[in-house]
C-alpha cells in the first residue's frame, strides 16, 4: 500500500510502498478515506514532539471503511464506517484509567505518533478507540476527530463562561465557535496580528468580534482558549480575562510562557491545559455535531501533498482545516 512516511524528523515526508496491513486480535483494518491534518502532525513532523515511533506514518483524525477485523473485534463488522482518533491504546489500569481519565493514562499510546497513523491507504486501529462516525461526508467528518473533539473538551473546561475568547482562529476554533453560539455564548476571536483573513472568517463564523491578539477585546472575557502554540498568549490572555476568569491551552505543544506579574493571575484567574481525549468526549461530541450542525470548512490535499497541507498549516494559509483525500470516492 501507499503511504506518507516520517522517516526522521524535520525532513519531508516520503510517499512509499509499505507491506500490506493484517489487524491482529482486537484490531479492525480500516480502508482510509479520507485523514484530517492536525497541528499535533506539525510537532511531529518538525520534532517538537519528541520520539515517534520511526519510521511513521502520521495522521490521527481518519475517516475509513472496515475492511477486514481481527479475533475478538466485538464492535465492527466489515463494512462499517469508522473514525480513527489521537488516542489509540489506554492501559485501563493505572489510576487515570479507573477515575474516567484516560487522557491522562501514564501508558496511553497515540495515533500517527506511537502508531501509525492515516496518511495511507490503509491503518490498522484497536477496535475500542474507533468511533461510528455518522453518514456525513468523509471530508466533513475528518476534522472533528482531533480538530473538534479537543476544541469541545476546551469548551467544556471553560463552564458556562458567556463571553469567550479564541487565541488563533484555525480548524479547531472554526468548529468550536459554532457549538459555542449553539450554546448561547458571546465570541471573540483573537489572530496574528494583521491577519484580516482570519478576522474576516472568524466574522463570518459568527465572532461578534475579531482583531488582532495583541488588542484587548471590547468587553472583558469570561474565558479564553488558546489555540495557536504560542507561549507570550498566555499573559496576553490573562489580561484578556476578567476576575475568575479562566486560560484554556488547548494545544499539545508551546513555545515557554514568558514571565508574568502575579497581579495578572490574582482575582482567582486560573491557567490550565486540556491533554488528549477520551472515548467519552468523543461519542459525546460525534452525537452534538450533527444536531448543532458543525459544518467544517476544508481544504483537501491528495495523499502525495500531505507535505504541502502541512506547509499550509505551517504558514498559516488555511481558513478551517485541512484534509487529505486517500480515496478517490471520498466525498
Ligand atoms: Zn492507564
Ligand atoms: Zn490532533
Amino acid at each position: 500500500m501507499r503511504a506518507m512516511i516520517l522517516n526522521s524528523p524535520g525532513e519531508p515526508l516520503r510517499l512509499t510502498d509499505v507491506p500490506a496491513l493484517k489487524p491482529e486480535a482486537g484490531q479492525v483494518l480500516v480502508h482510509v478515506r479520507a485523514c484530517g491534518v492536525c497541528r499535533t502532525d506539525l510537532h511531529v513532523v518538525d520534532g517538537e514532539l519528541r520520539d515517534p515511533k520511526l519510521p511513521l506514518i502520521p495522521g490521527h483524525q481518519i475517516v475509513g471503511e472496515v475492511v477486514e477485523t481481527g479475533e475478538h473485534v466485538e464492535r465492527f463488522a466489515p463494512g462499517y464506517r469508522v473514525g480513527v482518533p489521537w488516542l489509540g491504546w489506554t492501559c485501563d489500569r493505572c489510576r487515570y484509567c479507573l477515575s474516567g481519565r484516560e487522557n491522562l493514562c501514564d501508558d496511553a499510546r497515540f495515533t500517527g505518533y506511537q502508531i501509525d497513523g492515516g496518511y495511507a491507504e490503509y491503518a490498522v486501529a484497536d477496535y475500542r478507540f474507533c468511533f461510528p462516525v455518522s453518514d456525513a461526508p468523509d471530508l466533513q467528518v475528518a476534522p472533528l476527530l482531533c480538530a473538534g473533539l479537543i476544541g469541545y473538551r476546551s469548551l467544556r473546561m471553560t463552564g458556562d463562561a458567556e463571553r469567550l475568547g479564541l487565541y488563533g482562529f484555525g480548524a479547531a476554533a472554526h468548529i468550536v465557535i459554532q457549538v459555542a453560539r449553539h450554546q448561547g455564548r458571546r465570541v471573540f476571536a483573537f489572530t496574528r496580528d494583521g491577519d484580516t483573513k482570519a478576522q474576516s472568517f472568524a466574522r463570518e463564523m459568527g465572532a461578534l468580534w475579531a482583531g488582532d491578539s495583541s488588542q484587548p477585546p471590547p468587553e472583558a472575557l469570561e474565558a479564553a482558549i488558546i489555540f495557536a502554540p504560542v507561549g507570550t498568549l498566555v499573559p496576553t490572555a490573562l489580561r484578556a480575562v476578567a476576575k475568575g476568569g479562566m486560560v484554556v491551552c488547548g494545544g499539545i505543544h508551546m513555545s515557554d510562557i514568558p514571565s508574568f506579574p502575579y497581579e495578572i493571575l490574582w482575582g482567582e484567574r486560573t491557567v490550565c491545559s486540556v491533554a488528549n481525549l477520551t472515548r467519552r468526549d468523543g461519542e459525546e461530541f460525534l452525537a452534538l455535531a450533527p444536531e448543532i450542525p458543525v459544518r467544517t470548512r476544508v481544504a483537501s490535499f491528495p495523499l502525495a501533498q500531505a507535505n504541502e497541507a502541512l506547509d499550509s498549516l505551517r504558514e498559516g494559509r488555511l481558513s478551517g482545516a485541512a484534509v487529505i483525500v486517500i480515496d478517490e470516492s471520498a466525498i
